[in-house]
């Protein structure tokens, strides 16, 4: 990888300015960035601007850009909050070392069809803020971005919901074939897919029929999780075909409900 200006800058506007201005390019833990040939003009590093943080604010748990997965992975506060889900979603990727660099902003930034994160961020019905102050939810963004340039400030978690995550892979870290996260936020079911291949989307007619009730029936689970697939639009990929998708969807969202619900 080679970035042929770099600025560190002390503040988020610096940052920003020099997005807007000068085309910048923001340097998250720069593990995907890398993986592209195509030299960075001006790489701006986000690493001094205290965005490493997981912190209860009261109605609210918020996550900084730069908070790397295997702080979301070994947080005490996640954990007390929503239990073994990040640990599930995230302790496959690769290896440790890889976690520890992986940011938060740089895997919403680039809103990745595969993103394990994304899907499980989506679930729980996350929001996302975006730097000089734009809040908007975190799985309208992953569907239709925002207008560029733009800076992922943090991640804003509500408390008190309880999730449940569901992948299939071919091998342990690699890509996953299929990701799901299903959430009960305490008035509402949310559930979402990902790896479609394509990006994370919600499955609104399923959340539908699963209602207000925490304890759906088994008929209820049944019939939603067909109705998730039925509704979730996949595609074929080196990985899997169409059909497999299908097949296996509706399994996936079913044993993350009954996980939920109990
Ligand atoms: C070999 C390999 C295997 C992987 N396997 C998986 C997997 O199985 N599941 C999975 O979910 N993920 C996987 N990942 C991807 C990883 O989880 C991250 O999503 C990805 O690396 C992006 O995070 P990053 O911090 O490296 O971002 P970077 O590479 O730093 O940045 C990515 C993009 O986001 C932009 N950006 C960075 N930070 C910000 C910000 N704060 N605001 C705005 N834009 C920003 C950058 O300019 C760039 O365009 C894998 C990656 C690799 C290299």
């Amino acid at each position: 990888m080679e970035i042929k200006e770099y600025v560190r800058p002390s503040s988020l506007e610096e940052a920003y300015q020099l997005m807007r201005t000068r085309h910048a390019t923001p340097l998250g833990g720069c593990v995907w960035l890398r993986m592209n040939a195509k030299p960075v003009a001006l790489g701006v590093d986000l690493a001094s601007l205290d965005l490493d943080y997981i912190r209860d604010t009261g109605d609210m748990i918020e996550i900084g850009a730069m908070t790397t997965y295997r702080s979301l992975e070994t947080s005490n506060l996640l954990a007390k909050q929503y239990g073994k889900l990040f640990p599930e979603a995230l302790s496959h990727i690769v290896g440790v070392q890889l976690r520890a660099t992986i940011s938060v902003g740089g895997t919403v930034a680039g809103r990745y069809g595969f993103s394990d994160l994304n899907t499980t961020l989506s679930a729980l019905g996350a929001k996302v803020v975006l730097y000089p102050g734009t809040i908007t939810d975190l799985a309208t963004f992953i569907a239709e971005g925002a207008e560029s340039p733009f800076l992922v400030e943090k991640i804003l978690l509500p408390k008190g919901v309880r999730g449940a995550y569901q992948q299939i892979r071919i091998t342990r870290n690699d890509f996953p074939i299929l990701n799901v996260a299903v959430a009960w936020t305490g008035s509402a079911w949310r559930v979402a897919v990902g790896s479609r291949p394509a990006a994370t989307r919600l499955c609104h007619a399923a959340m539908q029929m699963l209602g207000s009730d925490p304890c759906p029936s088994d008929q209820t689970i049944e019939a939603a999780s067909m109705q998730a697939a039925e509704e979730t639009s996949v595609g074929s990929d080196i990985r899997a075909s169409h059909d497999y998708r299908k097949a296996v969807l509706p399994v996936l969202i079913r044993r993350a409900l009954l996980e939920v619900r109990g």
